[in-house]
């Protein structure tokens, strides 16, 4: 038996055998987007990939190729589309993507799969294409699959981000490129950051309605929605923490994988 967790440097017989022995999946869904003039495209990606990484081990899991394409960028939520560099996919193809990993994961033998969504436009199409995919392994006769969907925000406690947030937090879809990401990223891929790049827009204010096309959004022009100042590479490896427990509890709980 290896230690390696990830999919892509296993063998196929010995990724068989430890799906056999039961050994959870991780899937993540990430994007590529945009991330203001001082982090990389691949944010979204990276952050999700690394967070099911750490937790691999834990979890005797395995961690699959991240999907590295998301659904579309809202202006709201990450700026939208008119930002060079952000490339996503329609909801259907990204659906899609979603379902055909899982049925593939399913024909594997895999019975326990965890999806941690990197991207807060991924959410809902993840949800539907759990939801197709549990469909379509029922109409196979498989009846004892289970998918934990996973997303970062709801591992954050408030206390930390009270601490981080003295002046209110702005919500998480506002905080796109901004204090959290930017924390993350300057704890797990500091090289990766161009701290003296941080852009300095107020944070974005957004009509309450939805304007299409979106070029009518005001979004700033840097793409950061919500200023980065004051981020920090330890409260990065403060949520870091948070996410990695939750990813841990949240997969052990829903697999009954105890706590050994
Ligand atoms: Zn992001
Ligand atoms: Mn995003």
């Amino acid at each position: 038996m290896t230690d390696r967790v990830l999919m892509q440097e296993l063998t196929w017989p010995e990724y068989e055998a430890r799906v056999a022995a039961g050994a959870p999946l991780l899937v993540g869904v990430g994007a590529t987007e945009q991330h203001g003039p001082h982090l990389p495209l691949g944010t979204d990606a990276l952050l999700a990939s690394e967070l099911l990484r750490r937790a691999a081990s834990a979890l005797g899991g395995i961690v699959l190729p991240t999907v590295t394409y998301g659904g579309k960028s809202q202006p709201k939520s990450g700026g939208g589309e008119t930002f060079p560099g952000t490339l996503s996919l329609d909801a259907v193809h990204l659906i899609g993507t979603i379902r055909d990993v899982l049925r593939g994961c399913v024909r594997h033998g895999a019975r326990r799969i965890a999806i941690l969504n990197g991207h807060l436009e991924n959410q809902w199409y993840t949800t539907e294409a759990i939801d197709l995919a549990l469909r379509d392994a029922r109409a196979e006769g498989v009846h004892d699959l289970v998918v934990v969907h996973l997303t970062g925000e709801d591992a954050i406690s408030e206390g930390l981000l009270a601490e981080m947030f003295p002046e209110g937090f702005p919500g998480f879809a506002l905080e796109h490129a901004a204090r959290i990401e930017t924390s993350m990223m300057a704890h797990l891929f500091p090289d990766l950051l161009r701290a003296d790049r941080l852009a300095r827009d107020p944070r974005a204010v957004f009509p309450r309605a939805e304007r299409h096309p979106h070029r009518l959004m005001p979004v700033p022009p840097s793409g950061v929605l919500s200023p980065a100042q004051g981020y920090d590479a330890d409260y990065g490896r403060r949520l870091v923490d948070e996410m990695v427990q939750y990813i841990i509890i949240e997969s052990r709980d829903a697999f009954s994988l105890g706590t050994a």
